[in-house]
């Protein structure tokens, strides 16, 4: 038996590690610079990440279930159907992006 999801969430999504995360698509990185996660040379600045975290969080991807593609966990992390991340996996809102 599987744990009921929390409310909003419709996909539990698998982190997966790899050597090196995909690229973050433009939409993302503006996106991140936008809400002051980025500055203008392209170095993340992520709030209450400490840099070890963050390296981890690089060699990350999920297969994100809206999108239908391989994305980098950092974009996952900031996009906006983000819940939370429990156990290895991301709760994902699934709302259509
Ligand atoms: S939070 Fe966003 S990027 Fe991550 S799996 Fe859900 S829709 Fe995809």
């Amino acid at each position: 038996m599987s744990e009921p999801l929390p409310e909003g969430v419709k996909y539990l999504v698998k982190i997966n590690p790899v050597e090196k995360a995909p690229k973050l698509t433009d939409e993302a990185k503006a996106e991140l610079i936008s809400v002051g996660m980025m500055d203008e040379k392209g170095k993340l600045k992520l709030k209450g990440v400490s840099p070890k975290m963050l390296k981890r969080m690089k060699q990350e991807s999920v297969n994100c279930p809206v999108l239908s593609k391989e994305v980098a966990f950092v974009q996952c992390y900031v996009c906006r159907n983000f819940h939370s991340r429990v156990s290895g996996q991301v709760y994902c809102k699934g709302d259509p992006l």
